[in-house]
């Protein structure tokens, strides 16, 4: 099978979020399972200079958007055994943020420019795929073009979309001035079984509607989103697409997030003693006293959907308790301003860094006894992984791909990677984290715990074959009866 991943971000190259994880490491596993597959994102001016020298231009060319003629080029890169692409535009990615421009028909225009660039040199590339695999609502306008114009063309005439939604709390609500001005759609698409949304265009919306197949990150996530409380205005839609609507939990690369062979470490590590050694160099590299208390830590976007208003509420009180806190995060300023103000008061015991670093992140993971992901909602969660494997314990709320992947401690059976509660409320959160806590003194137990999550296979051998199944079914194999 001939797949092509289309999307935002892809490690090692560009990353805000866990989709950078997933692009970076689906296509491998994919790979694996005897498919072939391209990725395809765009060209940013951040990423590293290391990787653009070894880039290649292939194509030069324009693409019309609206009234304008904008350059497209496209440059190429193996790695891994996986052949990237990248949309090159130096007006809409040579920029110093990948995201968040405050001008939204602005954003809009830039991952429109994308999907359309995308389809139009596709051709040039490559022989047609089977399957489209596109990501969130920067690309959704490629599932909208295919249906409105080039499915029409024989290149695309047999190819299949497979749209997986990452985070259905970002959907690309735009004006609706884009339809005419740079989307060029036909204004029947400006209407409430098409694009409208509350007298705006919704792209995500559009590639919901459009999409042969929907997937979702997690199989308790794909049923809460078609529940109002989390559907975020899309519940009915998704319901009724639920026949083509599968949730495949996300894997993570277990060859990179690896405590043995993880080159960002002070000390590579397979054990509790291992671990401490990293403790200790975190506490030195952050300021915190060097002493051998439980750590507790936080690596996330800044965000409500990450439930900091809870650990905001309760941190004071856990204060009380004799531990360190580390947060590494990047968001909005109110948490920031809020968690620097109980910070100052607690400056032995805390350290905040707010800022995005791939290296200190896996520090910390190192050193962390607990980490904590008390989300609101949660599609599936990486940071609770990426813990497991070098042995900090999460401490979750029952919710999305957390409640798929953190099993509550049992002490009486001894099984269980982790701590969680079901409501949202601050003073659970707290109880649990105590509770967790209660057995960090009892060596056995505790290493009992840390041992149940590094034990665990949360690589991408069982997702990838759950998409494949689907692009099998999307995309028969001739001579193959399908029911
Ligand atoms: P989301 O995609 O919603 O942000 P995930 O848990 O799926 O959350 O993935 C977050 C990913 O980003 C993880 O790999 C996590 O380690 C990483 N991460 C989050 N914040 C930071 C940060 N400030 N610095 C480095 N890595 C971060």
């Amino acid at each position: 099978m001939n797949i092509v991943f289309v999307a935002s971000e892809a490690t090692p190259f560009i990353k805000t979020g866990g989709l950078a994880d997933v692009i970076g490491s689906l296509p491998k596993a994919l790979q694996e399972e005897g498919n072939s597959v391209h990725v395809i994102i765009p060209k940013y001016k951040l990423i590293a200079e290391e990787f653009k020298q070894q880039m290649e231009t292939v194509y030069r060319g324009n693409i019309s958007l609206g009234w304008r003629q904008q350059y497209c080029g496209v440059d190429v890169l193996k790695q891994d055994g996986i052949t990237y692409y990248f949309i090159d535009n130096e007006y809409y990615f040579g920029r110093d943020q990948i995201y968040g421009y405050s001008d939204a028909f602005d954003e809009a225009e830039r991952f429109i420019f994308f999907s359309k660039a995308m389809l139009e040199v596709l051709p040039q590339l490559m022989d047609s795929p089977d399957i489209l695999h596109l990501h969130d609502w920067q690309t959704a306008m490629v599932s909208i073009y295919m249906h409105a114009i080039y499915k029409q063309q024989a290149y695309y005439k047999n190819v299949k979309t497979v749209f997986t939604v990452h985070n259905l709390k970002y959907q690309g609500v735009f004006s609706r001035d884009l339809l005419g001005d740079v989307i060029e759609l036909d204004r029947a698409y400006f209407h409430t079984e098409a694009l409208e949304y509350h007298g705006c265009l919704n792209l995500m919306k559009g590639a919901l509607l459009y999409s042969d197949v929907i997937t979702t990150v997690s199989d308790t996530y794909t049923k809460e989103i078609q529940y109002p409380f989390f559907g975020e205005g899309l519940d009915g839609l998704l319901r009724k697409r639920q026949k083509e609507l599968y949730g495949i939990v996300n894997g993570i690369d277990t060859a990179s997030y690896n405590s043995n062979t993880d080159l960002a470490l002070t000390t590579r590590f397979n054990d509790l003693k291992g671990k401490y050694e990293n403790k200790i160099a975190l506490q030195q590299k952050v300021g915190l006293p060097i002493k051998s208390v439980p750590m507790v830590a936080i690596i996330s976007r800044l965000v409500e959907q990450k439930g900091l208003d809870l650990f905001i509420h309760i941190m004071d009180e856990l204060l009380e308790d004799d531990i360190q806190v580390v947060i590494l995060g990047t968001g909005e300023d109110k948490y920031q301003h809020l968690l620097s103000e109980i910070g100052s008061k607690h400056s032995d015991k805390v350290a905040l860094q707010f800022f995005f670093d791939e290296g200190l992140s896996r520090q910390i993971y190192a050193a962390a006894d607990l980490l904590l992901v008390p989300s609101l909602f949660e599609p599936c969660g990486l940071s609770q992984l990426i813990a497991l494997r070098y042995g900090a314990v999460p401490v979750v709320r029952e919710t999305g791909g957390l409640k798929d992947t953190i099993k509550p401690f049992n002490e009486v059976t001894k099984e269980g990677n982790g701590f969680s509660f079901t409501n949202y409320n601050a003073h659970d959160l707290l109880f649990t984290i105590r509770r967790a806590l209660s057995f960090y003194n009892d060596k056995t137990m505790w290493e009992q715990i840390v041992a149940n999550g590094r034990l665990e296979d949360f690589s991408w051998n069982q997702s990838a074959k759950k998409y494949n199944e689907i692009y099998e079914q999307l995309c028969p194999k001739q001579g193959t009866v399908t029911s």
